[in-house]
């Protein structure tokens, strides 16, 4: 048996003096019904909690982490930048040196603007498509989850689908009335909506393969239908690549599936998992960002030295030969790995992933493709699951709705240990 009684000590410390005891809500543990451990340190692909229990990590602190926790050039290039200062707000070389680089390997990315988290880089690059377009109107898709900014929290994946909650006191009716949803991989409804609406709408934003209702890949036409119809409508297409940018492949989502949207949404391995976000796109609309042109947006750490300098670390190892390939077998191991075991012990579920990162969807019998689909999942055995492997000493997403990342620390043996562990934690659940 784990011990947690430093970690329950340390929630209820937390609970009197934080919200929830927490800084983001699926931190807390809630669906999973147990108390959350506290983490002391990480090292490659394992966490150890306060209680001194180690556990192999599959949220990799929710995806920055893809070459494993203290990585030597990460921590090297940090450590170099500390020396220097950590925040001058004003400019500097190695912001210059992420921006090239990421223009270099996103397709879609001509100019980019570092902020400093995904939710900055979405609510931005939505002003900025109603700036340029001079329309009102978005359209986000259900079960997609693109930040807290008030027009996203409609009918949100992650930790809103978590919590069942449809929306957020707070927003007003106004803002939510300017976010249309459609469900993600229905074009029928996609053509409805754009038939009605479509002279109105701005921006469509979409997880170009949602993580945040779990790991739900696109059907083979929808992106690139999407993308036609957006652009004979002249809306802006956002593809939001904060989980998928630098995970799916060198040039993210938009490479992988060769679809090119108009503006796109960063976050997580770009920081290298200090605080950062970005949103870039093609150079007619960026020119409209101040100070060249009038729509503002600005920041006070924004491209500060540390997290510049920790990004471009992880892109600089991201980008060797090889690395992406074995990502690529390394999730696949996994996923091929707890789908096997789970019908060996016929516990009923769906296990979607693509590149390093999976979700197990409990209770289903076919395909994942949407929302409502993911909503059908039996999060009550997820939960019997997720104590199950924890007690066994791996790290999953303390909810249904979310991925499990594989980094490039995960070996074989890894993967492996983590297959057995599931094994027996299906077994339990099973018998
Ligand atoms: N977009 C997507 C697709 C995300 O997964 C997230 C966070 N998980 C965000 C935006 C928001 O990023 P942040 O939490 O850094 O604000």
């Amino acid at each position: 048996m784990h011990h947690h009684q430093m970690s329950a000590r340390a929630f209820e410390a937390a609970r009197e003096v934080i919200p929830g005891g927490v800084n983001s809500p699926v931190r807390a543990f809630k669906s999973v019904q147990c108390d959350p451990v506290f983490i002391e340190r990480a090292s490659g692909c394992r966490l150890f909690d306060v209680d001194g229990n180690a556990y192999l990590d599959y949220i990799g602190s929710w995806g920055p982490m893809i070459l494993g926790h203290g990585h030597p050039e990460v921590r090297a290039a940090v450590a170099a930048a500390l020396e220097d200062g950590t925040s001058f707000g004003a400019s500097t070389w190695r912001e210059v040196a992420l921006a090239r680089r990421i223009v270099d390997m996103v397709p879609g990315i001509d100019m980019v603007r570092l902020v400093n988290s995904g939710t900055e880089a979405t609510m931005s690059a939505v002003r900025l498509a109603r700036g340029f377009t001079g329309r009102k109107k978005i359209v986000k898709f259900d079960g997609c989850y693109h930040g807290h900014a008030d027009g996203f929290l409609v009918k949100a994946g992650s930790g809103v689908a978590t919590l069942a909650i449809p929306g957020s006191p707070g927003v007003p009716d106004e803002v939510v009335a300017a976010t249309l949803t459609a469900p993600f991989n229905d074009l029928e409804a996609l053509e409805a909506l754009f038939d009605r609406e479509g002279g109105d709408i701005a921006a469509v934003i979409v997880e170009p393969v949602p993580a945040n209702m779990g790991v739900v890949p696109p059907d083979g036409d929808f992106l690139p239908t999407l993308r036609r119809w957006t652009e004979e409508l002249g809306i802006v297409l956002v593809f939001d690549e904060v989980i998928t940018g630098f995970r799916l492949a060198p040039g993210g989502a938009q490479e992988r599936f060769g679809v090119v949207p108009d503006l796109t949404c960063l976050g997580k391995i770009i920081g290298g998992g200090l605080p950062v976000g970005a949103y870039g796109g093609r150079r007619e609309i960026m020119a409209q960002v101040a100070p060249d042109g009038p729509v503002y947006q600005a920041g006070t750490l924004s491209g500060n030295p540390l997290a510049t300098a920790a990004g471009l670390a992880t892109l600089e190892v991201l980008s060797r030969p090889g690395v992406y390939d074995l990502l690529e077998e390394r999730g696949r191991a996994l996923a091929e790995g707890l789908g096997e075991a789970a019908r060996r012990h016929g516990v009923a579920c769906t296990v979607q992933g693509i590149a390093s990162m999976a979700t197990v969807f409990f209770g289903q019998t076919g395909p994942v493709r949407n929302f409502d689909d993911a909503l059908r999942s039996d999060t009550g055995a997820y939960a019997r699951f997720f104590r199950a492997m924890l007690e066994r000493g791996v790290y999953l997403a303390p909810a249904q709705f979310e991925a499990a990342f594989v980094s490039l620390a995960h070996g074989w043996d890894e993967i492996e240990v983590t297959v057995q562990a599931a094994e027996s934690a299906f077994k339990e659940l099973a018998g």
